[in-house]
């Protein structure tokens, strides 16, 4: 239950934009802040009228001075005061967490950290000063679900070993707190129904960080791919490869990791796909290689090569490996061009790039569009998604469709031939479009 209020809508289905048009923007602040957040046992610490308004309506307006020529900047940011962001406690404090979550946190517009979770007390110390987390606000993996009783948690992000999403998601739900969870979601497509219905029985929010379905320069290729200017697109190769080097980290452990190449890197091509087409494939055909003797690949795979087959006859062939150079690619081929996105998956970067033919020329474009940070809008996004009551355009529906294919895909390497897909969610389980501003 996200709502009490029965004039909004339950959870999801409107937008901003709606939103304000069917509460108008006289309405007192109180009302409109009982109106967006209901009272749902997840919000404790936000009882109705508590928070004002989630943003202002409108970005300001500046005065214009650049000509129609130059690229436009704006709209200016939009943020909340401090003392009303949404309060993220973050779980783990290795790599992603250090180098990009928590320095995106420090300039969201919605979202700042409130809490810390970690094994090892002496690193978590240095982090709660370098960030000004209270003492009493940094817990441990066993003092964890004490974060129940902490009012300034809104929102739980878990950055943990994949093989670790499960038992803390649904230890955070029960906490009564909705859930930003790592990709992958889980180890298996069981996980992942188990933190689904953990975070639906608790009334809380439950996110996959699928960050490149937020990133400008992606959701410009799939608004290009949707609209048809090059005619149907027809084949897409996609790749994401890199290399690793300690076979005693997790991602090398088949009980922390899931798998190798497959889940951590080889799912971006899987699920960018699926986000650009709109489509669920309905058919995959794999094959899967671990150097005999490389201790990195002892337990988990080095390289997948798959190919999936859409209903409307189009087919993406996708390859992972954890043993080259990275390489972070995909090209959607068309009737009449091609868009393609080098540096498609990585943290920045992203080159945007398409080709048509026109007359005896080949026409290619490069599109450049501003880069945000990827960690930081996701957040926010998340922030808006509980403050809006919307469910979110990532919920974990869409990590289990990701590991329903990627079991699919196993299989199909393991027996050697296609495996048709069956099972899948019906479209229609995502939250609305996001709006990113
Ligand atoms: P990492 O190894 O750098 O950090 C993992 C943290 O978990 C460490 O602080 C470690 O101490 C802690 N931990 C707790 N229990 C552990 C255990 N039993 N074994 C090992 N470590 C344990 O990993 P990372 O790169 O930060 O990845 C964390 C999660 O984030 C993974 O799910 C990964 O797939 C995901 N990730 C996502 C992105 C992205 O772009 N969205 C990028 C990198 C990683």
């Amino acid at each position: 239950m996200e709502s009490n209020i029965p004039t909004a809508a339950p959870e999801d289905g409107f937008s901003r934009k709606d939103f304000l048009r069917m509460t108008g923007k006289g309405l007192a602040a109180g009302a409109v802040a009982s109106l967006v957040t209901g009272q749902s046992s997840a919000q404790t610490s936000r009882a109705a009228g508590e928070r004002v308004p989630a943003r202002p309506d409108e970005p300001i307006v500046l005065e214009k001075w650049k000509s129609g020529v130059d690229q436009q900047s704006g709209p200016t940011p939009t943020p909340l005061a401090p003392d009303q962001r949404v309060g993220y406690a973050v779980v783990g404090l290795g790599h992603l967490t250090l180098e990009n979550i928590l320095p995106a946190i420090t300039a969201c517009k919605r979202s700042k950290l409130v809490a810390l979770v970690s094994g090892d007390p002496v690193k978590m110390k240095k982090v709660a000063n370098q960030y000004s987390v209270k003492p009493e606000n940094c817990y441990s993996y066993q003092t964890f679900d004490q974060l129940k009783n902490n009012k300034e948690v809104e929102i739980i992000y878990i950055v943990l070993p994949n093989g670790l999403h499960k038992e803390f998601v649904i230890r955070g739900a029960k906490a009564g707190k909705h859930i930003l969870c790592e990709k992958p979601m889980a180890n298996s497509a069981a996980e992942c129904r188990e933190m689904i219905a953990a975070c639906s029985q608790a009334g809380v929010k439950l996110m996959v960080a699928y960050r490149i379905q937020y990133q400008p320069h992606n959701r410009k290729l799939r608004e290009l791919v949707q609209q048809k200017a090059f005619g149907e697109a027809k084949l897409i190769e996609a790749s994401n490869a890199q290399s690793s080097a300690n076979p005693e980290h997790w991602r090398h452990k088949k009980a922390l990791a899931g798998g190798g190449a497959l889940p951590d890197i080889g799912l971006y091509c899987l699920n960018t796909i699926r986000f650009v087409l709109n489509q669920e494939p309905e058919e995959v055909f794999a094959y899967q290689y671990s150097t005999p003797g490389n201790p990195l690949f002892t337990e988990v795979e080095e390289l997948v090569s798959w190919q999936m087959k859409f209903p409307n006859g189009l087919v993406a062939n996708c390859t992972t490996d954890y043993n080259v150079h990275e390489s972070r690619h995909y090209r959607v081929l068309c009737e009449k061009g091609w868009y393609q996105m080098d540096k498609a998956f990585a943290y920045k970067g992203q080159k945007l790039q398409t080709a048509k033919a026109e007359g005896k020329m080949e026409l290619q474009q490069e599109i450049g569009l501003a880069e945000t940070d990827q960690f930081g809008v996701e957040m926010d996004y998340f922030s808006d998604c509980v403050i809006r009551n919307i469910k979110p355009f990532t919920p974990g529906e869409e990590g289990l469709q990701d590991h329903l294919l990627m079991e699919a895909i196993y299989q199909s390497a393991k027996a050697g031939r296609p495996v048709r897909i069956s099972g899948l969610l019906p479209a229609g389980y995502r939250g609305p479009e996001p709006d990113l501003q």
